[in-house]
């Protein structure tokens, strides 16, 4: 019986050690410098129509074919999906085996038989393209394996552990850019003679949501800190981040459009575009009900640990 994989879960051990050498010596040469320079855009495809939190129910295949593999179905909702040159995509090399049979591919775009689908029309981050990737008889190298066949799920999961906090950090802006927006509107705006910052029912709000910025940094500079370390146990503190400062970024970008009452409604003010932003960190990289379970499920780990 296959063990759930969920968009975040890391149920087996050692995952880390599996994931450090998810990328060979050659694949780091032939495409890290040309994303570490801006020459070309990564992307990361795991979710499918019937596969978000569920990411054990993926229905892509690769099916071994001498040294190749031939990857065949549809990736939905991919970020920089059509921009990207270089795409890491998850597949089931053997769906027998549930989600050990997963593994993961490089597939650069302008490969035979990997095209773009529908570009979705979102509510935020409209900025970045999101579109499907739709797999027919494309034919990738054994080379471009990451990790190995059947560790797809580790390298996703791993994944997640180094994306979370980059979501956190996005997060963390969108609530700070709408904190400054709130206090610069609320000292400008006059009502009943005053302007509408002397009044304490707008100062409370301001001082809770500069409060929760500001536990949302240290929550998401702890992660990152704790990330460079090189310590491997990084899933609880990264869904930690990741939790707490979108949750952050709803509230504070929800207040502030109240702060600015009717004009924070408006397109003319920025606002409502943060609020419509930051809804999107709650959902992607794992939606929050899949962060608490990771957080729970570690620390139920750290427990049973601490027992043995
Ligand atoms: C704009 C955008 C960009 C994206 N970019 C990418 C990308 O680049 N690459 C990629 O692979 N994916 C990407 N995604 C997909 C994203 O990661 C998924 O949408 C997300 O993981 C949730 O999956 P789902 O939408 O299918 O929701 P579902 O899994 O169907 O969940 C629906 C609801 O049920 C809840 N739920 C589900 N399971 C549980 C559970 N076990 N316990 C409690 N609650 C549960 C969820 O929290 C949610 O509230 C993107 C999505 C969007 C919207």
């Amino acid at each position: 019986m296959p063990k759930r994989i969920c968009a975040g879960s890391t149920s087996r051990k050692n995952t880390a050690d599996w994931a450090a050498g998810s990328w060979t010596d050659e694949q780091k040469q032939k495409y890290l410098p040309r994303v570490a320079s801006g020459q070309s855009l990564a992307a990361f495809a795991l979710t499918e129509a019937n596969a978000g939190s569920d990411a054990g129910a993926i229905a892509t295949t690769a099916t071994k074919d001498g040294d190749d593999y031939i990857l065949n179905g549809t990736k939905q909702w991919i970020t920089n999906g059509g921009e990207a040159e270089i795409y890491s995509v998850v597949t089931k090399t053997d769906k027998s085996k549930g989600s050990r049979g997963a593994t993961a591919f490089i597939v650069e775009k302008g490969t035979p038989g990997f095209t773009f689908g529908k570009k979705e029309n979102k509510m935020g981050i409209r900025a970045s393209a999101t579109r499907e990737l739709v797999f027919q008889d494309c034919r990738v190298p054994k080379a471009n394996i990451l990790g190995k066949e059947g560790l797809g799920f580790i390298v996703a999961m791993k994944t997640f552990d180094m994306s979370r906090p980059g979501v956190a950090a996005q997060a963390l802006g969108i609530a700070a850019g709408a904190l400054d927006e709130a206090v610069k509107y609320s000292r400008e705006r006059r009502q009943f003679g005053k302007p509408i910052c002397s009044f304490q029912g707008v100062q409370f709000m301001l001082a809770d949501m500069a409060t929760q910025v500001e536990a949302a940094r240290a929550l998401v500079y702890a992660a990152a800190r704790y990330i460079d370390t090189g310590a491997k146990d990084v899933s609880k503190i990264s869904a930690m981040c990741k939790l707490f400062a979108s949750d952050t970024a709803m509230r504070v970008t929800t207040d502030a459009v109240q702060v600015l009452g009717g004009y924070g409604y408006m397109k003319e003010y920025p606002v409502e575009k943060m609020m419509r932003d930051a809804k999107i960190t709650q959902i992607y990289e794992g939606t929050n009900q899949i962060q608490r379970e990771v957080i729970g499920m570690n620390l139920i780990k750290e427990a049973a640990s601490k027992k043995a």
